[in-house]
């Protein structure tokens, strides 16, 4: 069904608690953790915990959540101190623009001059 957990979402598993992960904020209906590959000083994730494949479909079916996600994004900049700096939140969509891991996440990116795509 639609938001269930899926046996092989590497993420449903961080969720369950099942696959170990640094969290560092978690609410009712998010969970945020530092990325294992930081591409910046301050590189965290920002999961809802109901498993949607990419951000579209989260902000379609759960628009509620999609804001969620992206509160929590724009507090841990906060928290972080990269709000006074600049910081950039990404939704990798599609293979073709890097996305790996197919529950929605957004990427928060900060604390370097971070390159400029757009
Ligand atoms: P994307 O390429 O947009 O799908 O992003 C997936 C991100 O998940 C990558 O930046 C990975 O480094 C990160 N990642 C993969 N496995 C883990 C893990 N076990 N814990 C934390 N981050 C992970
Ligand atoms: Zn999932």
């Amino acid at each position: 069904m639609a938001g269930e957990p899926q046996a092989d979402c590497l993420f449903c598993k961080i969720v369950a608690g099942e696959v170990p992960a640094t969290i560092v904020r978690e609410t009712e209906t998010t969970v945020a953790f530092r990325d294992i590959n930081p591409q910046a000083p301050t590189h965290i994730l920002v999961i809802p915990k109901v498993h949607y494949a990419n951000a579209r479909e989260l902000a379609t079916a759960e628009p509620a959540i999609a804001g969620d996600v992206l509160r929590e994004a724009g507090e841990l900049a906060a928290e972080e101190k990269v709000d006074t700096t600049g910081y950039r939140i990404v939704f990798n969509t599609g293979p073709g623009a890097g996305q790996t891991i197919f529950h929605a996440h957004a990427h928060l990116l900060g604390g370097c001059d971070l390159q400029r795509l757009v």
